[in-house]
């Protein structure tokens, strides 16, 4: 069984806190790359990495959150105009994930949604708890208790690794199916121990975890009040650009 890398191209909240870079994660696997999550700042993670863009063939979207989505439209244009892409590109993400593409292209670099690309995209939507195989990846998203509709955790197979990604929410049932005996479950700790709507604290998700029965977990998504007390985490947590291998 060959080794699944992963890399946080952005480790960080919407807001960039602890000049953290937005949620962006890639993994290399034996087809191929892959991002899970794409914030506004993905090219810029990439180009800080190294990370060519045209060797990314599929993009799994959390939810229709900026800090979560709004590199796409980057993404799109530079692949165009800078990076020559020949390849196609293949996004899957929640319902709406379509027209939000365009609405996005549109209000950022208008017209920019209706030019003759020379890379055929294809644009999949997500149902819930429903596999999707693509490309010998295998992705079953979970409802999340976060804001909006449509919002999902992630659990991702491929060359027999299972890496779960729980993106923003408060603590649910379904992250235990989501993560079930995960190689490496991917959460948010956005406070410590505040609980807010939409979010998990730190404390809430060491209580649950052990039900996951997930072999390693890795955070992610921390707030300021996160960033500035590293002494009382007791797990491993995710820099920029940090690299595993599992
Ligand atoms: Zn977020
Ligand atoms: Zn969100």
């Amino acid at each position: 069984m060959s080794d699944v890398e992963i890399k946080f191209l952005g480790r960080g909240d919407a807001f960039g806190r602890g000049g953290r870079l937005q949620s962006c994660v890639l993994v290399r696997y034996s087809r191929g790359q892959f991002l899970i999550d794409c914030g506004a700042s993905a090219l810029i993670g990439m180009n800080r990495y190294g990370v060519d863009p045209n060797d990314i063939n599929m993009i799994f979207i959390s939810h229709l959150h900026g800090g979560h989505c709004g590199g796409i439209p980057f993404l799109l244009i530079a692949s165009q105009l800078l990076y020559k892409r020949m390849e196609p590109l293949l996004i899957a993400g929640p319902p709406g994930m379509k027209e939000w593409i365009f609405q996005a292209m549109e209000i950022f670099f208008p017209g920019s949604s209706r030019v003759n690309r020379k890379f055929p995209l294809e644009i999949i939507e997500f149902k819930e708890r429903y596999t999707e195989v693509l490309r010998n990846v295998a992705t079953t998203p979970y409802p999340n208790l976060h804001h909006g509709d449509s919002s999902f955790s992630l659990r991702i197979e491929c060359d027999g690794k299972v890496i779960a990604y729980s993106s923003d929410t408060e603590w649910t049932e379904a992250l235990c199916d989501a993560a079930a005996a995960a190689d490496m479950f991917i959460a948010e700790a956005y406070f410590y121990d505040k609980k807010i709507k939409g979010h998990m604290d730190y404390l809430t998700l060491i209580h649950n975890y052990p039900d996951t029965r997930a072999k390693r977990l890795m955070l992610i998504h921390m707030s300021s009040e996160m960033l500035a007390t590293p002494e009382k985490i007791e797990c491993e947590y995710a820099e920029d650009g940090l690299t595993v291998k599992i």
